[in-house]
């Protein structure tokens, strides 16, 4: 069969006139063939490999385009890229690989399309569509990758075990796959990853983040966690959340087990938000229940301060993996320390201060930290499901209508320090400090309106009792 209409963008016809000037064959190849046939929308990067160099077909190309855009060379990797407004179109030539044990680089020569095809990681993504004109549009599927795609399956082209050990990315990249496209990995590919699970630790934290990044932020990440469990990566990965799989039994008091517990709040998340880093405050909003976990004769068990313990494990955690120390892991952080407060809030009948005070400590992450903890609803009662979202709905709404009223979210005392200084004719002491906690207690109580006015009347109030004079 021919795939013509997978050919439209003009960017092929020109690609091919260049391979023929050149006298090179070249073909496009891997995801945007795949996605090409799983209808998968509008494509990133196109990928061409040249039976020849790629570097100089990319030239040939670039010489061709409107404007001749650059072209940037990877003279180490062979490959050179061009970039035609949101889409990168990459050049390489054909090429076979060997490896040794200690890296993921390997030793390459120049070879045929079939060798090329042989080096890629899964089935589904070596195949490749001739730009050739004596078969335009032609597939070249050597290893079946097609019935792949339709039995939605993850398979290696040569034996796993090769494929893996050459290159341990590609255990991640397969649990991603199956993440993001909704496929099963083949048995024998499963095993060879488990098999291999400790060459892991050759691969760049970076790239091992970015791929947890698409886990992550795939319709459904729980599919990939359960992988880099069942396979056990996520040992050499995130041992914080391995060591919250299980459940302990004593004097026959059970708690849950809050790794699936975890994963099913990701999952939730997911449905209702796409902020990365929110889903990561998900994935990791539990972490500090390990090393808190306690048994108490009377009350069962415990897992006090996990919250703090937790956010204080995300900064590791971060460190570890070389992931940014910035204001995204402390937003991740805060909304650990603070994944508790909704709830306690919401057990009993829900105050006007207590929503002041998680609006004042959430700031203007109060409704990140809400969907948080909606998310953290995981309970199989329906009766008590809905009880609980129906609490945070209330919750909610208190926050909308204090928020009007007292403007809490980013909070700034209507009375300055300098003006305790003045009004009581104040060197810089302990006495301003406390006044001005006074006054925003009174504000978060509830006992005076966050207006100016009032916090003057009060500030006066509270100076004399202090014995200042004015
Ligand atoms: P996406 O861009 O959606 O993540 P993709 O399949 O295009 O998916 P890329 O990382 O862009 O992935 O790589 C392009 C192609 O290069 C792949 O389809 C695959 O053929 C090949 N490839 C990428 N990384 C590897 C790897 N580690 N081992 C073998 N082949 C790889
Ligand atoms: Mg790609």
């Amino acid at each position: 069969m021919d795939h013509k209409r997978a050919l439209q963008n003009p960017i092929f016809g020109i690609v091919a006139n260049a391979a023929k000037e050149l006298g090179v064959d070249c073909y496009v190849i891997g995801g945007f063939v795949r996605d090409y046939f799983l209808k998968r929308g509008t494509p990133k990067d196109i990928d061409i490999v040249a039976v020849g160099s790629g570097i100089s077909l990319a030239k040939k190309v670039a010489s061709k385009l409107d404007g001749t855009p650059k072209v940037s060379v990877f003279k180490n990797f062979g490959t050179a890229m061009i970039k035609q407004g949101n889409l990168e179109v990459e050049f390489v030539g054909a090429r076979r690989e060997s490896y040794n044990r200690n890296s993921r680089k390997p030793v390459v020569e120049d070879s045929t399309l079939e060798d090329d095809q042989k080096r890629r990681d899964f089935t589904i993504n070596a195949l490749a569509i001739s730009l050739n004109q004596s078969n335009f549009g032609e597939l070249l599927d050597p290893f079946d990758g097609l019935a792949d795609l339709e039995k939605k399956r993850i398979r290696t082209p040569l034996e796993p075990g090769i494929t893996y050990s050459d290159d341990p990315l590609r255990m991640l990249r397969a649990i991603r796959f199956a993440t993001q496209l909704g496929f099963t990995i083949q048995l024998e590919s499963l095993q060879a990853i488990t098999a291999h699970k400790e060459r892991i630790q050759i691969i760049s934290k970076e790239r091992i983040v970015d791929e947890l990044h698409k886990i992550l932020a795939s319709s459904k990440p729980s599919i990939g966690f359960t992988l880099l469990h069942k396979t056990e990566l996520l040992s050499y990965i995130l041992p914080e959340l391995v060591a919250l799989q299980g459940i302990e039994e004593k004097e026959g008091q059970r708690h849950k087990d809050n790794f699936w517990h975890t994963l099913e709040v990701v999952d939730n998340i997911a449905e209702t938000t796409d902020n990365l880093w929110l889903r990561w405050a998900a994935l990791l909003h539990d972490i500090g229940k390990a090393p808190t976990k306690r048994f108490h004769k009377k009350i069962g068990w415990t897992f006090h301060g996990h919250e703090f313990v937790g956010a204080k494990m995300v900064y590791k955690l971060f460190k570890r993996l070389r992931m940014p120390l910035n204001d995204k892991m402390k937003f991740v952080q805060k909304m650990v320390l603070m994944s508790s407060r909704p709830i306690v809030l919401s057990e009993d009948f829900v105050t006007d201060s207590a929503v002041r005070r998680l609006v004042f400590d959430a700031g203007e992450y109060v409704e990140d930290l809400m969907t948080l903890c909606e998310a953290d609803i995981t309970t199989k009662n329906p009766k008590k499901q809905r009880r609980y979202k129906n609490n945070f709905k209330q919750v909610r709404q208190k926050i909308v209508e204090v928020e009007e009223r007292d403007h809490i979210r980013n909070f700034q005392p209507p009375i300055s320090g300098e003006e305790i200084m003045t009004t009581f004719n104040l060197r810089p002491s302990r006495e301003i400090g406390i006044i001005k906690e006074a006054i925003k207690e009174a504000i978060l109580e509830g006992e005076i309106p966050n207006e100016y006015e009032a916090a003057k009347a009060f500030m006066l109030k509270k100076g004399a009792e202090l014995g200042l004079s004015v």
